[in-house]
């Protein structure tokens, strides 16, 4: 018996990687009348005579899992998020960045295409990031055309399981692409991904880039609330979050309620309006979801 983790899944077989070989696999039928499936990104453990005959015996527990893509055990979503063309969108941002707190999975922010940037969209562009990294997230606003520092966005991935999310056309390939040339994914690879028919068998591999895997589709595309409750929101802001206890009532949503910790920062500037009018607009697209009794 070996022990591995699933890189691919294609049509029933299982791509486990050991030491350095890759090892095809089926999975044991025991998984099916548990209704589990292995997924990408699982630690399992296998036996095999030789690579192309294998079979899944066991998976470890997950730390988490995505269902878009299917992948187990993420440790960070890079949210690529382009400065111009199209125009930096923050309120798509922060839909990321809470459905991604949402998965107890770390956002990485890399806001792209910083050459086509204008002197005055400069001035904008960095005003939110220096408000992004207040808020205690790394952020990088890179050019993927001839990359200032590549060893330093590298480092962003070593070691790491990523997702990237964000919409077509922001530079998600170029991205990945730049950091790790010899990877060539053809730009729009990723958004070809996301555009697949519905009755397309999707597959998820992790690639390697910088010294760490990448999930080759993108994450996040489904961009609603449909698993987050109303009174958790605010936990997916960590600015919000951080104040919530000083919030005059217990379970108070930051909105109606009188001596609000999170209204009054943001009247005293701590917490910036862009984030509390997003903050606010996906807490009603809750409320119109689930009427409160
Ligand atoms: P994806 O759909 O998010 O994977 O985006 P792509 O990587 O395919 O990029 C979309 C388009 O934007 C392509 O034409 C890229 O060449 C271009 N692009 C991506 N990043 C940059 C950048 O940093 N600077 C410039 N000038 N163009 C970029
Ligand atoms: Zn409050």
């Amino acid at each position: 018996m070996a022990e591995g983790r699933i890189m691919k899944a294609i049509s029933g077989f299982y791509y486990v990687k050991s030491d350095d070989t890759i090892f095809q696999c089926r999975g044991r039928g025991v998984f099916r009348k548990q209704k589990i499936t292995p997924l990408v990104g699982d630690f399992v453990e296998f036996d095999a005579d030789n690579p192309e005959e294998g079979y899944v015996l066991s998976i470890e527990s997950r730390r988490n899992m995505l269902v878009r893509p299917p992948v187990a055990n993420v440790d960070q979503a890079v949210i690529v998020s382009s400065a111009v063309m199209p125009d930096f969108n923050p309120l798509l941002l922060d839909r990321f960045l809470v459905l991604i707190e949402s998965k107890d999975i770390k956002p990485v922010i890399f806001m792209t295409k910083k050459d086509l940037l204008a002197a005055q969209n400069l001035e904008k562009i960095t005003e939110y990031q220096t408000l992004y990294k207040e808020i205690g997230y790394l952020t990088e606003l890179v050019s993927s055309k001839g990359l200032e520092d590549p060893e330093h966005l590298k480092s962003y991935f070593t070691n790491h399981v990523s997702v990237i999310a964000g919409q077509s056309g922001v530079g998600k390939s170029s991205l990945l692409n730049a950091v790790n040339p010899t990877l060539e994914l053809k730009t729009d690879d990723i958004s070809e991904s996301l555009g697949r028919g519905k009755h397309t068998t999707r597959h998820v591999e992790l690639v390697e880039v910088g010294g760490g895997l990448v999930a080759d589709t993108p994450g996040f595309s489904a961009l609603d609330f449909s698993d987050i409750a109303a009174d958790e929101l605010g936990d997916y802001f960590p600015e919000i979050a951080e104040r919530k206890a000083d919030c005059k009532f217990r379970g108070c949503l930051h909105n109606k309620e009188p001596k609000c910790a999170v209204k009054q920062a943001v009247e005293d500037k701590q917490i910036a309006s862009s984030r509390y009018d997003h903050y606010l607009r996906f807490l009603n697209e809750i409320h119109s979801r689930k009427p409160r009794y």
